[in-house]
């Protein structure tokens, strides 16, 4: 799954190029790129033609295009899901499932999805704290990189989830945007162990950690933020740049960048924790 820094990648090529369009066309060729837009393809292409997107936002991991209309298109990138932004004419990709046309006569809007994990759904929108936000987003949380995001009350709930430290970093409810991999990367930057208890944690220790999530995602926003053309082609979550500089995740074996001893992989949440043995010691009566 792309994590937050790709999705605000694709969310800035979506405000620069799609913004302000308007709409024309719409074809939907698989129906299963809009299996949750329950009422199936015509009325998903009716709340799009002769609206114009007003803006792109983001949540966490959750990407969206306002429409004039009030609604909202929902983008879930899913495994493989891309947002393309191609000239008319172009040959239609391989996985092409949906494409947007304009008015104008531009550049086309392509969602591209090999696995078809992914999809597109017009969503009605719902008022939380005075934003408006598509109604399935409306319980997440805002998420670090917000102007608006709470850093004392999201080291609050996170002191309150009775649960793994982990398993609390990746509930989309305390704080939203951070995944597997930069979760593995600010324990490691705190020196805590996933299974800790996130409600044993000091206040301070909260928050060196969730400004280590933080900043780990800032970085990789700011490593791959600057190639338009090459993050739209890797906003499939396998690129290899925002990696370069990981210190724990995917590198089981190799030595932790700080005391040397060889990084540790786990099972969690039928997925992998890594951590280093003698800078992430298990919690009392670890058990895996
Ligand atoms: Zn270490």
């Amino acid at each position: 799954m792309p994590e937050l820094p790709e999705v605000e990648v694709v969310r800035r090529g979506l405000r620069d190029h799609v913004v302000g369009r308007h709409i024309a066309q719409v074809d939907v060729f698989h129906p299963r790129a809009i299996r949750r837009h329950v009422p199936g393809a015509v009325d998903f292409a009716a709340r799009l033609v002769g609206h114009s997107f007003t803006d792109a936002r983001r949540r966490g991991k959750y990407l969206w295009v306002d429409l004039s209309s009030g609604e909202a298109v929902l983008a879930h990138l899913g495994m493989s899901g891309q947002m393309l932004v191609q000239p008319v004419g172009a040959p239609d990709e391989k996985h092409l499932r949906v494409r947007v046309s304009f008015a104008d006569d531009g550049p086309e809007l392509r969602f591209v999805d090999q696995r078809t994990f992914g999809g597109l759904s017009v969503e009605g929108v719902t008022e939380v704290d005075g934003v408006s936000l598509p109604t399935p987003v409306a319980h997440i949380a805002r998420d670090p990189m917000d102007p608006d995001f709470d850093p004392v009350a999201a080291v609050a709930a996170l002191r309150r989830r009775r649960t793994e430290v982990k398993r609390a970093l990746l509930d989309q409810t305390v704080v939203s945007g951070i995944g597997n991999i930069y979760a593995d990367e600010a324990l490691w930057l705190a020196r805590l162990h996933w299974a800790r208890p996130a409600d044993g944690l000091s206040r301070a220790k909260a928050a060196e950690l969730l400004t280590a999530a933080t900043d780990v995602m800032d970085q990789a926003l700011r490593a791959g933020g600057t190639s338009f053309d090459a993050l739209y082609v890797n906003v499939n979550g396998q690129s290899g740049y925002f990696d370069r500089s990981l210190n724990a995740y995917g590198r089981e074996g190799e030595p932790c960048p700080r005391c040397g001893r060889p990084i540790r992989r786990e099972p969690f949440m039928n997925r992998s924790s890594f951590s280093c043995p003698r800078c992430q010691p298990h919690p009392p009566g670890f058990q895996l």
